[in-house]
């Protein structure tokens, strides 16, 4: 194949992960999903993690440099349709996402902005405001509401505030997941940030969905992959976080219980 050409029908996408060594969350959700959607995943780990199912005790984040060089060697070879982050843990990290982002502009960013896992954090010091910066490069950002309330610095139940916040970084779509509806069900709502910069966010898309009982890990890093890869086989942005909650739905209903902790999704 000719350097630059795409050699595969599949759309690539480029995500830039954790690596949970217990395959729940992080690269390998992100590598099943996308397999998952017909697409191909490009992996760079920008961290390694110390964990099992019952939770994380430790991580330790690459060096920018190292992955500058994975980068590098990638886009002298292959063509991404979409670009997906997750635990970034280092704000040297966000910040060359940010330079990836501004010299692919064409490629739809989705940014899980993975700042905890349970009560572990799993950012270093400085990695919230270079989240935040790299939040205004994103086509959609998909927070839950704790990760939501971190980055906007208002309370869980402020969501007209954390809409405006996440308007004004410049970020394109925000996907808001985890809203609570009541006992029984879990809601999570779409914005079109950017519709008409004169007016306010605009609520494209409210979906509910059966709480289930059960503690899950990897759900947040499914429903992104699984988003970018849509977004990457050309679809809208609605048609695409509706078949990413979709299939993020069916993956739970019969999980995958490997460990004695947290169940998975079963992406397969
Ligand atoms: N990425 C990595 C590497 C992780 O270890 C975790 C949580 O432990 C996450 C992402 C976030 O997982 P979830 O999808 O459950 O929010």
């Amino acid at each position: 194949p000719t350097k630059g050409q795409p050699v595969s029908q599949q759309p690539v996408v480029l995500c830039l992960s954790g690596l949970d060594p217990s395959g729940g969350a992080g690269l390998s959700a992100d590598i099943e999903s996308i397999a998952a959607q017909g697409g191909h995943c490009a992996g760079i780990a920008t961290a390694l993690t110390v964990q099992n199912s019952r939770g994380v005790s430790d991580f330790q984040p690459i060096s920018r440099d190292f992955i500058a060089r994975q980068l590098a060697e990638l886009l002298d070879d292959m063509q991404f349709s979409a670009i997906k982050t997750g635990m970034l843990a280092d704000a040297n990290l966000a910040k060359l996402v940010c330079n990836l982002a501004q010299d692919h502009a064409e490629s739809p960013l989705v940014i899980d902005p993975v700042i905890k896992a349970g009560k572990r954090s799993l950012a270093l010091p400085d990695l919230i405001d270079a989240l935040r910066e790299l939040i205004g490069h994103a086509t959609v950002c998909t927070p839950n509401l704790p990760e939501a309330a971190v980055l906007a610095e208002c309370d869980e139940d402020e969501i007209d505030l954390m809409v405006r916040w996440f308007a004004n970084t410049g970020c394109r779509y925000l996907l808001l997941t985890g809203g609570q509806c009541d006992n029984q069900r879990v809601i999570n709502r779409l914005y079109d940030l950017q519709s008409n910069p004169l007016q306010d966010p605009k609520l494209i898309q409210t979906l509910s969905w059966p709480r289930l009982t059960g503690e899950f890990h990897g759900t947040g890093c499914t429903l992104a992959a699984t988003l970018a890869t849509r977004l990457a086989l050309g679809e809208s942005m609605q048609t695409a976080s509706r078949k990413a909650q979709t299939f993020t739905w069916k993956s739970l209903q019969s999980p995958c219980t490997p460990g004695t902790g947290q169940q998975f999704p079963n992406r397969l």
